[in-house]
Formats: C-alpha cells, sequence, structure tokens
C-alpha cells in the first residue's frame, strides 16, 4: 500500500501534466460511501468528490447487484458478509488510500432497470476518466476470488548471497521474473475482458493487482513493484486528450484502427455488449473527429478505406464461437466476433475507386454510441461476378475453364456455409462447417472499394435474405493490379446491409 502510495504522490507531482487527475471531479450518480465502519449507497450532492472505480471480471458468477429492490437497503447498509471477496479487497485498498467513495458498476447501476443501464453504460468511460484512481483486479478470474491474497510464489522475489570480487565481502542479489510479454500478459485474466478495455484505456492511472505483483500505470508510465524496472509511457498508448498535443486527422484514424484490432481480439460474456462497452472510448473520439460513428466506423472522407478490414481467425479455432451476431450491419467489423485486421486500410497510397452515397446507421437505447440494430451503406462502383468454391475457399473466375489468379487471397468474415433453400442454394455468413463436402460453386459479386499501387480491394458481396436486393458482406478479396479484373465494366449502385 506503502508503494501505491508512493506512486500516486509521485504521479501528482512529477507527470502532473499528462495524467493530471483532479483531487476531486464531478462525480457519477451512484456512488459507494466507504466513510466510517459501513458501506452504503449514496447519490452525491457535491460537484466534486474524491472517487476510485473498479475494474473486475464478472465472470461465471454473478456477483452482488443493484436492483430496484434493493436500493433501499444498499442505501441504508451493504451488509459486509454479502460483498464478494474482490469487492471487500478494493473497499480495503481504497480505504488505506484515503479515498472515501468508490464506484462499481453493479452496485452503482440497476441491474433490472434497462433505461438506467442504458444511461449510466453511456457514461461509463466519463466516470473511468474522472477517477482519482483504477483499482484493477486483474488476477480474479471472478469477483469471488480475492485479489489481495492469490499472489504466484513463481513470481516472487529471491535473493541469494554472492561474494565480490572486489572486498570480498557477501552481498544479497535479489532476482525477480520479469513478464515476456509486456503487460496484458500479467493482467490477464482482466486483460481479455471486453470491457476492461477502455476501462484501462480511460482511467488516468490504474493500479493493477496481479498474480505476480502490483502494477501501476498512468499515462506516463507503468511501474512493477519492489522493481527499479520502469516503461516510459507506452508508445502506443491512448490518450483522450490528444487533439490538446496537436496531433493530425490522421493519427487519429490509425490511432482508432490500433484500437479496434486490440479490443477485437477482447472477449465479452454478452456479444450484444459489443458496441456498449466500447462506447466510450467512441463518445472520446467523436469530440475529436465531429463525425458520425457508424457501428464501429466513421462517417469521415475514410469511411470507404475503412471497409478494408479483414477477420483474423485464430488459430485454435474451435475454441472461439464465431458467429454472425446480426447486430451491426455486415460491413461493420462489429458484426463478426473474429479479431480483424486493418493492415490495407493503413497503406499510403490506398486511394477509394468507389463512391459513397449514403450511410446510415440505427441506435436503439439512450446511449448513442451503444447498441446498433441495422444500418447500410450505399456504394457507387465497379462490380464483377466471380465464381465462390465452397471448398477452397476460393474466389474463382466465373468462366468453367479459368483459374484464380497468381496473387490472389480472400478473407471471409466468418464461417460462411452454402445455404440450400427453397430455390436456388447461395452463400451466407455463420453456419456450421466452412467447407461442405460436396463442393459447390456459387455465384458471388465482387466490388471494387480501393485500390493500392500494387493491389485492389474489394468486397464480396451475396444477395440479403432482408431486405430484397440488398447485399450482405461475405468477405475482403485482394488481388493484384496486373491482370484488371474490373476493366470494362458497368458502374452500378449498391446497397450492403
Ligand atoms: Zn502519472
Amino acid at each position: 500500500m506503502l508503494y501505491i502510495k508512493l506512486c500516486m504522490a509521485r504521479c501528482s507531482s512529477e507527470h502532473h501534466d499528462l495524467c493530471a487527475v483532479a483531487e476531486r471531479s464531478t462525480p457519477p450518480t451512484r456512488l459507494l460511501n466507504l466513510g466510517g465502519s459501513g458501506v452504503r449507497l449514496y447519490e452525491p450532492r457535491a460537484k466534486k468528490v474524491r472517487y476510485a472505480t473498479l475494474s473486475h471480471c464478472w465472470g461465471g458468477t454473478s456477483p452482488l447487484r443493484l436492483t430496484q429492490d434493493s436500493l433501499i437497503q444498499f442505501e441504508s447498509q451493504i451488509a459486509w458478509n454479502l460483498l464478494p471477496e474482490v469487492f471487500r479487497d478494493a473497499i480495503t485498498v481504497a480505504r488505506r488510500l484515503g479515498i472515501p467513495c468508490l464506484w462499481i458498476d453493479s452496485l452503482c447501476i440497476l441491474q433490472d432497470s434497462k433505461s438506467d443501464w442504458e444511461m449510466e453504460s453511456a457514461r461509463m468511460g466519463e466516470y473511468y476518466r474522472n477517477a482519482y484512481l483504477n483499482i484493477a483486479a486483474s488476477s480474479s478470474v471472478d469477483s469471488s476470488r480475492s485479489f489481495l491474497k492469490n499472489r504466484d510464489e513463481a513470481w516472487l522475489p529471491a535473493s541469494f548471497p554472492v561474494r565480490s570480487p572486489q572486498d570480498g565481502k557477501t552481498y544479497a542479489v535479489r532476482v525477480q521474473r520479469l513478464p515476456k510479454h509486456g503487460l496484458d500478459e500479467l493482467t490477464h485474466p482482466l486483460s481479455s475482458r471486453g470491457w476492461a478495455f477502455q476501462e484501462n484505456i480511460l482511467s488516468k492511472r490504474t493500479v493493477h493487482f496481479t498474480h505476480a505483483y502490483v502494477i501501476w500505470d498512468c499515462r506516463s508510465c507503468i511501474e512493477f513493484d519492489g522493481m527499479r524496472h520502469r516503461i516510459e509511457a507506452e508508445a502506443g498508448k491512448f490518450n483522450p486528450d490528444y487533439r490538446t498535443e496537436g496531433h493530425l486527422e490522421m493519427t487519429a484514424r490509425h490511432k482508432w484502427y490500433e484500437l479496434v484490432e486490440r479490443y477485437s481480439s477482447r472477449q465479452l460474456t454478452r456479444v450484444t455488449d459489443k458496441l456498449p462497452a466500447l462506447s466510450g472510448i467512441a463518445a472520446t473520439f467523436h469530440k475529436v473527429k465531429s463525425s458520425e460513428y457508424l457501428a464501429g466506423l466513421w462517417r469521415d472522407n475514410h469511411l470507404l478505406r475503412d471497409l478494408l478490414w479483414f477477420a483474423q481467425p485464430p488459430q485454435e479455432e474451435e475454441t472461439w464461437n464465431p458467429r454472425a451476431s446480426g447486430l451491426a450491419p455486415s460491413w461493420s467489423w462489429v458484426s463478426i466476433d473474429w479479431p480483424v485486421s486493418y493492415e490495407f486500410s493503413r497503406i499510403e497510397s490506398v486511394k477509394a475507386e468507389a463512391t459513397l452515397v449514403e450511410a446510415r446507421c440505427w441506435v436503439r437505447g439512450l446511449n448513442p454510441f451503444g447498441h446498433v440494430v441495422g444500418g447500410f451503406v450505399t456504394v457507387t462502383g465497379r462490380i464483377i461476378r466471380r465464381t465462390f468454391h465452397s471448398h477452397r475457399m476460393e474466389i474463382l473466375p466465373t468462366s468453367e475453364d479459368g483459374i484464380a489468379g497468381v496473387g490472389e487471397e480472400f478473407y471471409p468474415d466468418t464461417k460462411i456455409s452454402v445455404y440450400e433453400g427453397a430455390y436456388t442454394p447461395r452463400i451466407r455468413r455463420g453456419g456450421s462447417y466452412v467447407r461442405s463436402i460436396w463442393p459447390q460453386r456459387l455465384p458471388v459479386f465482387c466490388l471494387q472499394v480501393a485500390r493500392s499501387h500494387h493491389r485492389i480491394f474489394s468486397l464480396v458481396l451475396s444477395p440479403s435474405e432482408y431486405p430484397q436486393g440488398a447485399y450482405e458482406r461475405l468477405g475482403l478479396w485482394v488481388c493484384g493490379v496486373q491482370e484488371d479484373v474490373y476493366w470494362n465494366t458497368e458502374i452500378q449502385t449498391v446497397t450492403i446491409v
């Protein structure tokens, strides 16, 4: 605890410009009051309050929750024996650090009120951002596992005597293991959870309680307890106040790509939380970009380039459950459960080869950056008809004897299956297998979206079931410019849903 106090003091005095934590700030709607001997829920009246937040894994077990029935009880007192281990630990830490209030999602948001949840989850990013300190229960898989008690002995420091050849005296040498793969290795399991992503990114300073050490993580540095090991401000660290640093629009775009890539590899208990759990970061970006937010993408001059995301199926495919969630339109990376890459969008020479006619999304609920229930993009561009070979997962020329060009690559968005409907078979997202036993050749449409010096980038589309006449995205197709497959093709307008 002394170590955290030291870090807090140093952060305030040495790197105040970057970390800039106010002693007190605008409080959330509800907070846990830790003053006195008990713990109770209250609605702060003061304009400025010093409070900490908790970042934790809900896990399979459901932590203690605030409901409309328990509200009055919680406002008078929350019995200590009802509180799960992680909450008790967080309260202990906050009290010892002299922080009088704590915000815990499951105790400060009414879990049985849709409107309260939508309103509060929209402000959650702000809560973490304004907190005096974020306490991350990084080593706890769920709220029942204490993060103060369970340290892994393999990471504990060891010391052994070494005789100095210079003065012949014996000195104690202390050794401690360092993580090989950076912070995420140590902050697991919390670092794999979707909600914790923005909690960590938006918090100005987080103290991680890991199975190995206590780690101080602020906007200026990362420090490991007990070691003079210090990493100065992580290169890729996102600073939501970056407008003041004079970053250009391009930096914001690249930053968004990086955030999406990192976020898309995280797991969410509820697939419907994919947009809400990122909404705090999206709201922060919105202030800088002043562009319309479209299900994880931005409607600015780069929307067509941003459509060049592609899925990266994890190697242990069976451990994942990719599903076409149907929550977001197929052109959004939010519609799939696989991690995505923006590698092609980053290529400097990439230029749009189509025209955006219209793009819209429908948001459901009170959070403008939250759930979407559908959306479309209408694009005018060159389209060709090709054949999808279900067995080889390849896009082939439509003529029978044609073979795919050298260097062509198809990146499917999800598992793709052949749907043997009442009429003709067609391919669609989802389904239970990647390759059918009986290879099928089915028509697909390729829409040229962009080109770089060497490559043509196309969206692979299949007619959508609903609405009729629209298309859904199946993946990204990349081919060389040498053999121009779009030469002499007509320009058409299509709507992708
Ligand atoms: Zn700092």
